[in-house]
């Protein structure tokens, strides 16, 4: 869905037979970055309330509420208590999703965040993505079998009407612990047959798969790898335009989920 338009006609009311104790209810959404969470938990009136969650110690934080019909449930991993920055990358992605699924073991997990794309693979800047496949390609590891353990290729769950009624692209996710982009990640990227790049996606689908959460990742594009501008210069200009795609993607995605099963997606 370009940034801007608004979900309405498309999303339809599921049919009334739909064995109701299968019915999507309880969402949890993993995000890495206050700006992109801040918006949809303003939008949604979530509230935070992450005492009885999460240990007294950690940075993580939980916004929740009841939208539409459903428990929606917002996490970040928040700042780095010394530096101030959003505790980006895969570790703080996986602990904060394990923790959150450990508490309330939600019917479906949502990885919502931002990503670089690759122009050669048809990724342009503000578009909203569906990852169809998540993996690694900062886990070199050149012995046999232990490479494809590496890379961690994975499927991710099939949701065509989804995809369909919000208008989203496809794509394959590859995911690393850094913004640019060495040589040799390249090559992996390229094997990896990626349209979208993050930091996250591939480790918060690993920790969603061991506890047999269905999970999607929703990545809205802020900068064009092979597009030859500097990625962080592009990564910040398109922030907040990302986060606000992100947003109405968020919204409409939520509003879809009422009243329908996983299978439904
Ligand atoms: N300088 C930024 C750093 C954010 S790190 C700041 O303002 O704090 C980038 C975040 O956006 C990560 O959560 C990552 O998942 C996502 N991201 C966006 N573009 C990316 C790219 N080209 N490569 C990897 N991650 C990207």
């Amino acid at each position: 869905m370009a940034p801007g338009e608004e979900c309405s006609v498309l999303v339809h009311e599921a049919p009334c037979l739909a064995p109701p104790h299968n019915n999507i209810s309880t969402v949890l959404l993993v995000i890495a970055m206050q700006a992109e969470a801040l918006p949809l938990v303003e939008a949604l009136k979530l509230s935070q309330d992450d005492t009885l969650v999460f240990p007294k110690s950690v940075p993580w934080i939980k916004y929740s509420g009841i939208h539409d019909g459903l428990h929606i449930h917002i996490v970040v991993p928040g700042k780095d208590a010394v530096l101030g920055v959003d505790n980006v990358g895969t570790v703080s992605g996986a602990l904060v999703s394990y923790a959150a699924i450990q508490a309330l073991q939600p019917d479906l997990l949502i990885n919502a965040g931002t990503a670089g794309g690759f122009k050669a693979k048809g990724a342009c800047v503000g578009d909203v993505f569906v990852a169809t496949e998540v993996a690694y390609h900062d886990r070199r590891i050149p012995i046999p079998i232990f490479d494809k353990y590496g890379v961690g290729a994975t499927k991710t769950i099939p949701t065509p009407k989804l995809v369909e009624a919000l208008g989203l692209k496809l794509g394959k996710l590859s995911t690393g612990n850094s913004l640019d982009m060495s040589p040799q990640d390249e090559e992996v990227i390229k094997s990896n047959d990626a349209t979208i790049k993050d930091m996250e996606g591939a480790a918060v689908a690993y920790v969603a798969n061991l506890f047999s959460v269905p999970a999607i990742l929703i990545k809205s594009v802020t900068d064009i790898i092979d597009g030859g501008r500097p990625t962080t210069e592009e990564f910040l200009e398109n922030l907040s335009m990302a986060a606000d795609a992100l947003l109405k993607t968020g919204i409409c995605v939520l509003k879809f989920l009422n009243g329908k099963s996983i299978a439904d997606l």
